[in-house]
């Protein structure tokens, strides 16, 4: 079988040029027609010898994911839908901010956390993405949007920890400065809380923001929202947290808290939840929930978000309100494919 060179960090590819007689500076030459000219054409490498070439064709191979549907939201927010090659097929969405394009990636098909408020959650897991397939998605998006992508979030479909090696793998190849050549500071892993996987982060010095996604101020209420939560309740969690930020130094945690009208969004839950990041110096992402057809939840009243915005901030804590993007074309992360699928079933 091939070695899939998309997955490759830059010191195994020295390596592999090494193994084909070549030069480390040959490594920089592929990592550029790569990622800085979007070329996964391995006979259209220039600058690297004939016999690595040769080398190259018979040892590695690339592919470029086929994208099956695309939709634009009227705030610029573009959602893809990604074919593999063995035919699974996961989102990636690209969103447009003030001065900078972030795109977001999937780490799974389909994810088996379960949170109740997840469309994604509802088909469960197929399998992890490969390393090399999360880097495609990457390329995808810079083909789309010629190159401008600047920040990376694994907040796609998939829970990032439960594939741990290939996101590592992932994270590394990203913020590789011969690379993607992406910044730590503006690639953020996104989990539900999985904590021994946290831990392994920190041993692993994985260089990236991290984000939890919290969602819930009491284990009766997160057991129902997050199942995972049976098995690492909040106290665990928010300790796992402590434990990173004192390890990995200035590195500021990112909670992120979706909002589920009469759920989790009252005053007390803000209090609760000032209790739980008092000191840590987080910032609180508030996600007014977006509904999906057959959702069980529903989003809360506006006012019922600022009055729990204003008990943070009174707390000295820095909470932001995020809507929802591309709320036009799709209410939540999974629905592209969904509707796809639907569609392709009608029509056959
Ligand atoms: S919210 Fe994320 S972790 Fe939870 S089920 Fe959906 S994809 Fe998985």
């Amino acid at each position: 079988m091939k070695t899939e060179l998309l997955g490759l960090r830059h010191e195994q590819l020295i390596e592999l040029c090494l193994q084909a007689g070549a030069k480390p500076v040959h490594a920089e030459k592929i990592l550029a027609s790569l990622f800085r000219y979007h070329n996964t054409d391995l006979t259209a490498i220039e600058g690297i010898p004939l016999a690595l070439a040769n080398f190259l064709a018979e040892h590695v191979s690339t592919f470029e994911p086929e994208c099956t549907a695309s939709q634009l939201a009227e705030d610029g927010t573009r959602k893809l839908l990604l074919k593999m090659p063995d035919g699974k097929e996961v989102e990636t969405v690209l969103i447009q901010g003030p001065g900078r394009l972030t795109q977001c990636i999937s780490t799974q098909v389909g994810c088996a956390v379960g949170c109740t408020f997840c469309l994604t959650a509802t088909a469960g897991l197929t399998r992890n993405l490969t390393a090399a397939e999360m880097v495609a998605e990457v390329m995808a998006g810079q083909r789309f949007s010629d190159g401008n992508v600047r920040n990376l979030v694994l907040m796609g479909m998939g829970e990032p920890l439960h594939n741990y090696a290939d996101v590592a793998q992932f994270v590394r190849i990203a913020t590789d400065p011969k690379g993607m050549a992406f910044s730590p500071n503006r690639l953020t892993l996104s989990t539900s809380g999985l904590v021994p996987a946290i831990y392994r982060m920190i041993e692993d010095e994985l260089p990236c923001n991290l984000a939890v996604s919290l969602n819930a101020t009491t284990d009766e209420v997160r057991d129902r929202v997050i199942p995972i939560n049976r098995k690492y309740p909040i106290a665990e969690l928010m300790q796992a947290v402590r434990d990173y930020i004192k390890a990995r130094g200035n590195k500021r945690v990112l909670i992120e808290y979706v909002m589920l009208a009469g759920v989790n969004d009252s005053i007390a839950d803000a209090r609760r939840l000032c209790e739980l990041v008092a000191g840590l110096g987080c910032t609180v992402n508030l996600l007014p929930f977006n509904p999906y057809p057959g959702a069980i939840y529903a989003s809360p009243q506006a006012a019922a978000v600022s009055a729990f915005r204003e008990v943070l901030v009174d707390a000295s804590i820095i909470a932001v309100v995020r809507e929802s993007r591309g709320r036009d074309i799709s209410a939540a992360c999974g629905q592209l494919k969904t509707e796809t699928v639907k569609r392709r079933k009608k029509s056959a």
